[in-house]
């Protein structure tokens, strides 16, 4: 059975992608924090596409977490094999850097970039002896240009450029391909306290994209179509300057 796992798949864009996804004919394995509402509403989204899925309770910066979860449902499931991995999860504490504390700069960094790391690990193994993998990874507008306010934001998105572009150069050969999504403004619960009117003056499209904009982007990177493309990074930015 061909398995896609996106961590963060509960709620906005990882949940746009769970459908996607199921839509493509994939096992849904979608990961959450906490809320375990929102990522049963996904698994029945995800359902009413015809496909199937199970949830999987994990937080990505805990690496002994994600090992004792993660970890095992690979050691436990051997017949299914997770060919797409979408590293999603991601927070945002903004502050300029005068005011922020340490605890803000490392909980942002844990969970986009130690998360990367976590989840990748456990996944890439199976995917480079099937000799098969897709892994993409959502970065943000701010991970490329900075925005100020985001030190933390900036620095973990960018940090997994890094390794987006790093990674996708080691596991070519193995039929592995590494890319990234990087949105600018999408309506979510992320952004939810934003001002959306003054913001959406600065994009060219005059407009916030929404998840599914960005989940059609993830599935073209998870699909055959994408075979010749690896360590890119795509905007989906309404024309953002990047
Ligand atoms: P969101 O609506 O706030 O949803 C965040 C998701 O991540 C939830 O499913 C949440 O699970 C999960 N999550 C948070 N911390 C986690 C952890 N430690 N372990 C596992 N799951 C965790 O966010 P979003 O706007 O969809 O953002 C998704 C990704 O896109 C993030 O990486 C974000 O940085 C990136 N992005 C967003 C925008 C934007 O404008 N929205 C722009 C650029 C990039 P629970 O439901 O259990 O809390």
């Amino acid at each position: 059975m061909k398995c896609a796992l996106i961590t963060g798949g509960s709620r906005g864009i990882g949940r746009a992608i769970c459908v996607k996804m199921a839509e493509m004919g994939y096992y849904v394995l979608i990961n959450y924090k906490g809320n375990e509402a929102a990522a049963t509403e996904t698994l029945e989204a995800v359902r009413a596409k015809g496909s199937d899925g199970e949830l999987l309770q994990f937080n990505v910066g805990n690496n002994e977490e994600v090992i004792a979860v993660l970890g095992a449902w690979v050691e436990n499931n051997k017949e299914k094999q997770i060919e797409v991995l979408v590293n999603n999860a991601g927070i945002r504490e903004d502050n300029l850097l005068f005011w922020m504390n340490a605890e803000q700069w490392r909980n942002v960094l844990n969970i986009s970039l130690d998360g990367f790391y976590n989840v990748t690990k456990q996944v890439l193994n199976n995917m480079l002896m099937k000799r098969y993998g897709r892994i993409i990874n959502i970065v943000s507008l701010s991970g490329i240009k900075g925005l100020p306010g985001q030190t933390n934001y900036s620095a973990a998105k960018a940090g997994v450029i890094g390794a987006t572009k790093a990674l996708a150069q080691e596991v070519a050969k193995r039929g592995v391909t590494v890319n990234a999504v990087a949105p600018g403004f999408i309506k979510t619960d992320m952004t939810a306290e934003l001002n959306e009117k003054e913001l959406a003056a600065q994009v060219p499209m005059n407009r916030f994209g929404t998840p599914e904009e960005v989940a059609e982007a993830v599935a073209f990177f998870a699909s055959k179509a994408s075979s010749y493309i690896t360590g890119e990074v795509l905007s989906i930015n309404g024309g953002l300057y990047t």
